[in-house]
């Protein structure tokens, strides 16, 4: 990398009238709390490879893959005639019935997960997903109360909002569990950081067992391997190994939301939590995003002990359709006959090396982390350890000026430029991308 000859800088053609009109009926009509990016939104009507056009004609790099929806490529001509195949057939009448592409994903699902004697029940969203996950967890333990991560989310819906950690992310206080928060999701930023990895550890197990030492019947456990919207934090490797000892001594189930760090995204692993538990998997795990390659496609995967510890009968009208399954299986088999996961590590170490590179000489950088192709870059202000949420809206201007989408953090980590492209970005694309960056970073 840095061989490569870098793309010229360019700039946009301006937003057409169109989508000008388009923005303001979106704002008559949607609610207020619905965020989008950019001072004038963006309107995307076409997408091939890590590529997406907008409605003006610009081309754009997709270092977001949507908000990691697009796990493998757009148009992905294998999930397109999967999906289009089964429209031709039938879309969905309904889970009372089989439903033969559900069921063989299940059944690849179920074994990759290595959860022995794994039930996988599909549902539309990573909300739904974390819901269905506490639903069962509080069930199989008779009881309410939840510990999550501090800066975690989880999603939108009522119970998933109130095991989200990061405060802004929540619109309401009013808590339909009892949760507490764990130190040990964020590792650069609160009372511990600067801490070794091993000491990083023992002060967040400290605090667990502190916690633990004054409630009683916690039925479970939820946390992202890697922070997502929380700026794509990771704990130290081990950190959810070693609360494992002490969950189990308390019989508290572990919900690992992979809702973000499945599928190999992190490059080392096909799910988030083999950085931290490789003879063990968590007792539950939900994933979602790109799973469907952009179909609206989730789930949770339990033992059967546990997925089977409710009786009533019960089914999700949407999750688990023919057609989302059909673009499940499809997405699956290319990434696993393509090694997507390896293609992660390898682009993704580079990619890690370059931004770093270049953030040496801007002061306005604070740290460049992550793993595989789920990267964080966070800006300060200079000379200070203060977040600096202007510069990260600056930089997102600049970027999309330069011909690339990225994301950025949520609530607290507004400063933080989030970068998870499709799991198939090639070096060269890397290297286009990271030119830009280059110039975006300069220009803040
Ligand atoms: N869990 C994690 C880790 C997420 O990042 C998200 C969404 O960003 C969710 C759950 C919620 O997923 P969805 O937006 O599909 O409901």
């Amino acid at each position: 990398m840095g061989l490569l000859p870098r793309p010229a800088a360019r700039r946009l053609r301006g937003a057409g009238q169109a989508v000008t009109d388009l923005y303001g009926r979106h704002r008559a009509v949607i609610p207020d709390w619905v965020g989008l990016y950019y001072r004038q939104p963006v309107e995307i009507t076409r997408g091939e490879g890590r590529h997406v056009w907008d409605a003006d004609g610009n081309r754009y790099l997709d270092f977001f893959g949507g908000i990691l929806t697009t796990m493998t490529a757009h148009a992905l001509p294998e999930v397109t005639k999967a999906v289009s195949e089964q429209a031709g057939r039938i879309i969905h009448t309904s889970t009372l019935y089989l439903n033969r592409p559900m069921v063989e994903l299940a059944e690849r699902i179920a074994a990759l997960s290595r959860i022995p004697d794994a039930r996988v029940f599909f549902t539309t969203s990573g909300t739904e997903a974390n819901d269905t996950a506490l639903l069962l967890a509080t069930a199989y333990r008779r009881s309410g109360q939840i510990l999550a991560m501090r800066n975690s989310y989880h999603g939108r819906s009522f119970s998933a909002v109130a095991v989200t950690g990061n405060r802004s992310w929540s619109p309401t206080d009013l808590s339909p569990l009892g949760t507490l928060y764990v130190h040990g999701g964020m590792r650069t930023r609160g009372p511990y950081a600067g801490l070794s990895d091993a000491r990083f550890i023992d002060a967040c197990v400290a605090d667990l067992e502190d916690l633990l030492g004054h409630t009683h019947d916690v039925a479970a456990l939820i946390a992202e391997p890697i922070q997502g919207v929380g700026g794509f934090t990771s704990p130290p490797d081990g950190l959810y190994a070693a609360f494992r000892e002490v969950l189990d001594r308390h019989g508290i189930l572990w919900i690992a939301d992979e809702v973000q760090t499945g599928w190999g995204r992190t490059g080392d692993h096909f799910w988030g939590w083999q950085a931290h538990a490789e003879n063990g998997p968590p007792d539950i795990l939900t994933f979602a995003k790109g799973a469907g390659n952009g179909m609206s496609l989730g789930g949770v995967v339990a033992r059967a002990g546990v997925m089977n510890c409710i009786d009533a009968n019960s089914l999700s009208t949407f999750g688990g359709s023919p057609i989302t399954a059909a673009a499940g299986l499809a997405n699956l088999t290319h990434l696993l006959e393509h090694d997507l996961q390896g293609n992660a590590r390898r682009v993704g170490g580079l990619l890690i090396e370059r931004l770093r590179a270049v953030a040496a000489g801007v002061p306005a950088v604070r740290e460049v982390r992550g793993r595989g192709l789920m990267i964080g870059i966070e800006l300060a202000r200079p000379g200070t350890d203060e977040a600096s949420p202007e510069a990260a809206a600056a930089a997102l201007e600049a970027a999309r000026e330069g011909g690339l989408l990225i994301g950025k953090g949520g609530g607290h980590h507004t400063s933080v430029l989030r970068i998870a492209p499709p799991m198939s970005l090639t070096v060269a694309e890397a290297e286009e991308g990271a030119a830009i960056l280059e110039r975006t970073l300069r220009s803040i």
